[in-house]
């Protein structure tokens, strides 16, 4: 993927993050600067990054490293390709030909295929011929790009809309600002530069590698479930500590397994530095404090496990089950019904919810409910039992 070196500046503006060798510059230089120097086509072949020209096509294609990288090379590209003399055009530059036959400009440039990212509307309006705008469907990049301008702005609470978590909850959307706003790195932003992007296998995840201020790494998790492009999560560093991640929660798992507290404690800590959002470190960290009797304790962490994944089933089934221990329906009836949206066909769920109906004296609701499962799922016993105790 990329190349770290010991300095991490590029060698030629001295501003943005060094990730290439250029055999042209003999330098380590930021992508920027190898647009700037590729896009006149003229880099030697032997370079990764030297531009790919096809016989048939009036661009060549530039390898990048994100898409706002390639989108970038290709407008440099177009800003000299503009003025240069071109075979396909008998030797007249694009720029004259456009303004003397702008119809059979705009013709010749629609007899080719472009890729996704390529700015139409940037070469167009470069050429003076008409645009009509097409629906562009956004990419990672896109809803990465209006995260981090909401951050850099510090308006907190606009930021959920860009994220995974979309329950109508008021509590838990004000919860979710409270955990990103304390993530001490995001009240810092001025700048940001994309390195790297790439979907997972799924084709429904992605990742985004940045670099904060030109001096922090940073990585943004992204999930396309619902259609479109959402952040599911926060990393206080590159990839590699994405795929980290697992073995980490694992370890934890671990510890929690064999009752180790201390050491429960410690790796819950140190990873909440680099997963400031993950909901599964607060996850644990509720069950840290199950292990250790504190149990309001762990009813915030479950809490805020759902604030930081609303989608996530297991943290309601804990909390609703805390209330349940304390007498409190009325807060565990408020926990199921969510987890109703979410599991909608599961008895178990549906016959806890009619228990909390039942304890809360909504006792019509808690035999409507009991009634509607036995129906449903006639060999789920429970239910038929507890209407049994009903009535
Ligand atoms: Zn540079
Ligand atoms: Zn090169």
């Amino acid at each position: 993927m990329l190349k770290l070196f010991k300095s991490s500046r590029c060698q030629s503006c001295y501003t943005e993050r060094a990730i290439r060798v250029c055999p042209r510059k003999r330098k380590n230089i930021c992508w920027q600067c190898c647009n700037e120097t590729r896009c006149d086509t003229r880099c030697p072949e032997n370079c990764d990054y030297a531009p790919q020209k096809e016989e048939s096509k009036p661009f060549p294609s530039f390898k990048a490293d994100s898409r706002a990288e390639a989108e970038n090379a290709i407008k440099c590209h177009i800003d000299l390709w503009m003025g240069r003399e071109n075979p396909f055009l008998k030797n007249k530059t694009p720029a004259k030909e456009a303004s003397e036959n702008p119809q059979e400009m705009l013709a010749w440039l629609s007899g080719f295929q472009y890729p996704v990212y390529f700015p139409m509307d940037y070469l167009l309006k470069k050429l003076d011929l008409p645009f009509t705008p097409a629906e562009k469907k956004e990419d990672p990049e896109d809803c990465v790009e209006k995260w981090m301008k909401t951050l850099i702005q510090l308006k907190w609470n606009e930021l959920r809309q860009y994220s995974i978590n979309q329950s109508s909850m008021e509590d838990l959307a004000e919860r979710y600002t409270e955990l990103i706003q304390a993530i001490p790195q995001l009240g810092k932003v001025s700048t940001y530069s994309i390195l790297y992007s790439g979907l997972g296998e799924d084709g429904i995840s992605a990742l985004v590698y940045m670099e904060l201020n030109h001096k922090i790494d940073w990585t943004l998790v992204l999930s396309n479930i619902t259609g479109s492009w959402k952040i599911r999560q926060n990393i206080a560093g590159s990839p590699q500590a994405y795929f980290k991640q697992n073995q980490i929660y694992t370890a934890i798992a671990e510890a929690l397994g064999k009752a180790d507290d201390a050491k429960v404690w410690e790796l819950i800590n140190s990873s909440l530095k680099i997963y400031p959002d993950s909901p599964d470190l607060y996850y644990y960290r509720a069950l840290y404090w199950q292990l250790v009797k504190q149990r309001e304790q762990a009813a915030v962490d479950f809490f805020n496990a759902i604030a930081l994944d609303n989608s996530w089933t297991e943290p309601y089934l804990h909390l609703s089950a805390h209330y349940f221990v304390k007498g409190d329906y009325e807060q565990a009836k408020i926990w199921l019904e969510e987890l109703k949206i979410l599991q909608p066909d599961d008895p178990n769920v549906l016959n806890n919810l009619a228990a909390a109906y039942a304890g809360n004296g909504e006792t019509e609701k808690a035999k409507e409910l009991w009634q509607e499962i036995v129906q449903k799922y006639p060999a789920f016993e429970y239910a038929r039992k507890n209407l049994e105790k009903l009535q």
